[in-house]
């Protein structure tokens, strides 16, 4: 099969595409013939050695999947020549949380893509239990799993959001600001995105976002007061810490929630404590969500209550272009890749 791989870390050039043996999988694993894939942040990260994890070389990158099933070795509902997307995390499946659902929680949790081979390849093969039947539009459904299930995390199983709640994004424009624009539109909350760029506020206002501040030109924590007549916000979305927390803490509404699932700004990063607790703030930490929720959000995306903000279109040939135009931070919504 036709694949992207790198036989060790580093910059874009370890990049490489050609043939590779074809998966066979083994019991409670599935073979899926790829569609649509897309690329992720995290695709670079791992590129470039995610610290304090190995992975096994060479590695196939690729997290989102949507593609058609070949072969499974499972008995469960999801038969050869069901097109399916996968949950991208999966766990022991014998812990508490895995007992739950909450294989995201699990201590021995793996992500397609990152501990085992990804979706830029033509076939892939995965543990059956991270599957979900789906239908529709293949390219928006290829695009959503890892951003929509952070996004719809966020937003609906911890903040749960409501009609007319605030809900600020920085640094909007990823995939994970346009899938929780959309998801918070859905819920009738308002959104406040902050950019870096006028041309990327532009497509974040054409895609509905009510508040967009160009934190370049505009002070955000006076401008979000503003919007919010004083009273802040109800959730805020931060992936960046540096220097974005300082400012989560100000525009927080009292007992509002901050929910962080990255660091692109830097890991450590001090905060004024006293700020925090004495607004009884709450601070969540997330990677990816359990595949229920996943499950409930890509119906939104199958009935076209979601609509995926896909800004570039690359083939297997092109994933190094992607992975440039996330390392630029020039990205704008999805990055689709077409395998098919
Ligand atoms: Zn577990």
């Amino acid at each position: 099969m036709r694949a992207v791989y790198f036989n060790s870390h580093g910059d874009l050039e370890v990049l490489k595409v050609g043939e590779f043996e074809d998966p066979k999988i083994n019991r409670g694993e599935a073979l899926i013939k790829v569609e649509y894939s897309s690329i992720n942040r995290i695709d670079t990260l791992i590129r470039r050695g995610y610290p304090g994890i190995n992975i096994s070389l060479p590695h196939i990158p690729g997290v989102d999947l949507y593609g058609k099933v070949i072969d499974i070795d499972d008995s469960s509902d999801i038969n050869p020549g069901d097109f399916v997307i996968a949950n991208t995390v999966y766990g022991c499946g014998h812990c508490n949380f895995c007992l739950e659902g909450k294989e995201h929680m699990c201590e021995q949790w793996k992500m397609i893509g990152f501990h085992i081979n990804g979706s830029h390849a033509e076939l892939i093969k995965v543990p059956s239990k991270t599957l979900i039947k789906v239908k529709g539009d293949g390219e928006k459904l290829g695009v959503s799993p890892l951003s929509l299930s952070i996004s719809w995390n966020s937003l609906v199983t911890i903040g749960n959001i409501r009609k007319d709640d605030f809900v600020l994004i920085h640094g909007a424009s990823g995939g994970v600001g346009t899938f929780s624009i959309k998801i918070a539109k859905l819920f009738g909350a308002k959104t406040i995105a902050t950019t870096r760029s006028n041309e990327k506020a532009k497509i974040l206002k054409s895609i509905g976002t009510d508040y967009v501040i160009v934190s370049t030109e505009e002070d955000v924590k006076d401008r979000v007061l503003e919007i919010t007549d004083k009273n802040g916000v109800d959730v805020i979305i931060d992936y960046v810490i540096n220097p974005t927390l300082p400012i989560s803490l100000d525009v927080a509404k009292t007992n509002g929630k901050i929910v962080i699932f990255g660091f692109l700004g830097g890991n450590t990063f001090a905060i004024n404590w006293q700020k925090f607790y004495l607004k009884h703030l709450r601070i969540y930490g997330i990677h990816n969500s359990s595949k229920l929720e996943l499950k409930d959000a890509i119906k939104y995306v199958e009935n076209g209550e979601i609509e995926p903000y896909i800004s570039k279109r690359i083939n297997l040939e092109e994933v190094k272009e992607g992975h440039k135009i996330i390392e630029n931070n020039d990205i704008i919504g999805k990055i689709s890749v077409k395998v098919k």
